[in-house]
């Protein structure tokens, strides 16, 4: 099948309309590379030689998502498309994003000014690919290539760096030469970048194949405001199995099990991680982990941070299976409960200690979890349960 026919309908719809309104239309960017990979694209953008009113005055239904940058969402009846007037960027700031963009009637400017050769590519309704700058060679070769010079564009905008390993990780590729030279040279200015930025990249890279990059990043210095040192044999292989939701305490909890930071919720908070995310990377810190303990863990603390300490010690798959299998009774699962304790004559916190060694000792197999057995360690209603506690 001709790659034009892989154009979904609404990005169809739009270049339809403004080609036959006389503007040059195409699809660009990440959803042309996509498609030349056979993978499934998750957004079409849309490049137009169109000034952002005409193509406001061409839809029924736009939203201005960006005037300022020359973008406009098309609202089709197949969903929203992005189109943006072709552009070449303005003026960069201290190795951030242009404060101001300048608009062109050129196809190969708005390319040219694009972070990577695959990531530079234009598809028009026809299904021909425009790639001035040898995208489709890079996507066979499975190069991440600058377009242009590597250091003019990185110092330009210091987040490409983050970037070029995040399209490393996501469509396993590798850093050209130059470009990976420039990227070491230059890395110490991805400092500058807001924490928020550096997060998305840093979120993208742990949910993809390959998330053990997150170790280039390191080494790189691309994460230097947020990390300091740097250790060759850091297993981070391990997130493999880690789910993707778990996969950002995880990373925490390994920078802090390494040495690379004192404390994994104070780096995730320096992120700008949610509090949820923070809160559990501390709840697992708080946990001494060891493979022996798992069941015991898993009976008096929430599933979730034990997961996360089991991840960050390569165990991950243990504990998911032990979650399985119930390999464990929690407090609130035993035959008895606190109002029990009390008729034995226990009292305030107590009551909750006892609730959870009685849990442990039940998941270690010490005891029954039957009533007669439970209550049998309290025979005199004295406060005191016999039987070694
Ligand atoms: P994804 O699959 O993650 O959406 P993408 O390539 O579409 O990947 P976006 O961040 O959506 O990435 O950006 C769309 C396009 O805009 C890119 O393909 C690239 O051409 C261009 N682009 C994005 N960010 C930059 C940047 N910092 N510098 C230069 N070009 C950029
Ligand atoms: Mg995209």
């Amino acid at each position: 099948m001709p790659v034009s026919e892989k154009l979904p309908p609404g990005a169809r719809f739009v270049l339809e309309r403004l080609t036959s309104a006389g503007f040059e239309a195409y699809a660009v960017g990440g959803c042309v590379r996509d498609t030349l990979l056979r993978r499934p694209p998750h957004d079409w953008d849309v490049a137009t030689s169109a000034p952002t009113e005409a193509t406001e005055a061409l839809f029924e239904r736009t939203v201005p998502t960006g005037e300022r940058f020359g973008t406009v969402t098309v609202l089709t009846p197949f969903g929203g498309v992005e189109v943006t007037t072709f552009r070449k960027d303005g003026a960069y700031r201290d190795a951030r994003r242009p404060e101001t963009v300048e608009f062109t009637g050129s196809l190969r400017e708005d390319l040219q000014r694009r972070d990577f050769t695959v990531n530079a590519m234009a598809m028009g309704l026809d299904g021909a690919i425009i790639d001035p700058f040898g995208g489709r060679e890079d996507l066979q070769n499975g190069i991440i290539r600058c377009v242009g010079d590597p250091e003019r564009r990185f110092s330009e905008d210091a987040l490409r760096m983050l970037r070029a390993v995040r399209f490393q990780a996501q469509l396993g590729f590798e850093l050209e030469e130059a470009t990976l030279f420039a990227l070491r040279r230059l890395a110490p200015l991805a400092e500058k970048l807001s924490a928020e930025r550096v997060r998305a990249e840093l979120c993208r890279t742990l949910a993809s194949p390959r998330p053990e990059l997150i170790g280039s990043m390191i080494e790189y210095g691309l994460l230097a405001r947020f990390i300091s040192g740097f250790q060759e044999k850091i297993p981070w292989r391990r997130l493999v199995p880690v789910p993707e939701e778990l996969r950002e305490p995880v990373f925490a909890l390994m920078c802090r099990n390494y040495g690379l930071t004192p404390d994994a919720g104070a780096l995730l908070r320096a992120l700008r991680a949610p509090t949820k995310v923070v809160r559990e990377a501390q709840g697992a810190q708080a946990l001494s982990f060891s493979p022996e303990n798992l069941p015991e863990l898993l009976c008096v603390n929430p599933e979730d941070h034990v997961l996360i300490a089991a991840g960050a010690a390569g165990n991950y798959e243990d504990a998911h299976a032990a979650i399985k299998r119930r390999q464990y009774v929690k407090p609130s699962e035993l035959s008895v409960t606190g109002s029990d304790l009390r008729a034995a004559g226990l009292h305030g916190p107590q009551i909750s200690a006892t609730l959870r060694d009685l849990a442990i000792r039940v998941t270690r197999g010490e005891i029954e979890n039957t009533r007669e057995a439970l209550m049998e360690l309290f025979p005199n209603g004295d406060g005191g349960p016999s039987g070694g506690f």
